[in-house]
């Protein structure tokens, strides 16, 4: 592991040849790492549910000279197995391999307290941050399985490894999904497939900002600063490194 991936250095190549599925990948910190990751030389898919936001990326991509990405509107409220077995076939088909998979797309809902937690919003919140992407990353290991190397990146909070009053589903599906990542990670352990967990920290998003209406977004940090941290475990770097879960700032 690097000493401090949040130092490491990255240019042009550093992801050269690379197909990476980013999920989320229309704003906030999916949209910076799928526009970091090509600007790296990856080429980029780019998952989400609101077309125009991944069209904007896509475009962005495209000036910017970087590998011409694709798109897959995907809502994971509502998509099934076979949604993402027709996905990992098509991958196969036009890539012949996925190296790397950011499943960063997540629901926060409405904080409230305990008593108030509306039902429909924690079954959205397990399904969308939890299920979906369990579903998605075993339907995708196929795709995973023909690359050299593979690395599988799941995206936690500090709400995932202490709980907090008011936070709850959001905060029950990150502790899901280290847990997930941890049976994975263990299981796949010694293989080409790697599994790690990011933390990304307060960053200047519109998720940060419905949670924290109040606070001034000037003072956090944007999902730029982040990317030494997500470009590291998409890299060849971090080939051998397994079951971390790391904070990105
Ligand atoms: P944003 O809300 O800004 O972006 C989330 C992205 O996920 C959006 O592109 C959104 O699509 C997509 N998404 C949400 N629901 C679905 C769905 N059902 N199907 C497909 N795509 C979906 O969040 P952030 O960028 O802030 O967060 C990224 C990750 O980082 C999340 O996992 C979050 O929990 C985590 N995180 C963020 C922190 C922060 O301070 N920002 C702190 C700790 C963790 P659309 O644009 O259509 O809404």
């Amino acid at each position: 592991m690097h000493n401090d991936p949040k130092k490491y250095e990255f240019g042009a190549t550093t992801l050269a040849d690379k197909t990476i599925l980013v999920t989320g990948g229309g704003d906030g910190i999916g949209r910076e790492a799928a526009k970091t990751f090509a600007a790296c030389g990856a080429t980029v898919i780019l998952l989400g549910r609101t077309v125009k936001k991944l069209e904007a990326v896509y475009d962005e991509i495209v000036a910017a000279g970087g590998p011409e990405p694709a798109i897959v509107p995907l809502d994971m409220k509502g998509a099934t197995k076979s949604h993402y077995q027709a996905m990992t076939a098509t991958i196969i088909e036009q890539f012949g391999k996925l190296d790397g998979l950011l499943q960063n797309a997540s629901l926060l809902g409405v904080l409230s307290p305990f008593e108030h937690i509306d039902h429909d919003s924690w079954n959205d919140i397990m399904k969308v941050n939890v299920t979906a992407q369990f579903m998605m990353t075993q339907a995708l290991m196929p795709a995973l399985k023909k690359a050299s190397q593979a690395s599988v990146v799941f995206t936690s909070s500090g709400v995932g490894r202490q709980g907090r009053a008011f936070w709850g589903p959001y905060a029950v599906s990150k502790f899901a999904t280290e847990g997930l990542a941890q049976v994975m990670a263990d299981e796949y352990d010694g293989t080409n497939v790697r599994v790690n967990v990011i933390n990304p920290g307060a960053t200047r998003t519109t998720m940060r900002s419905k949670a924290y209406p109040a606070e001034d977004a000037n003072k956090l940090k944007t999902p730029a600063e982040l990317m030494p941290t997500y470009v590291y475990f998409m890299s060849d770097d971090s080939i051998g490194v397994n079951n971390q879960s790391v904070n990105a700032q």
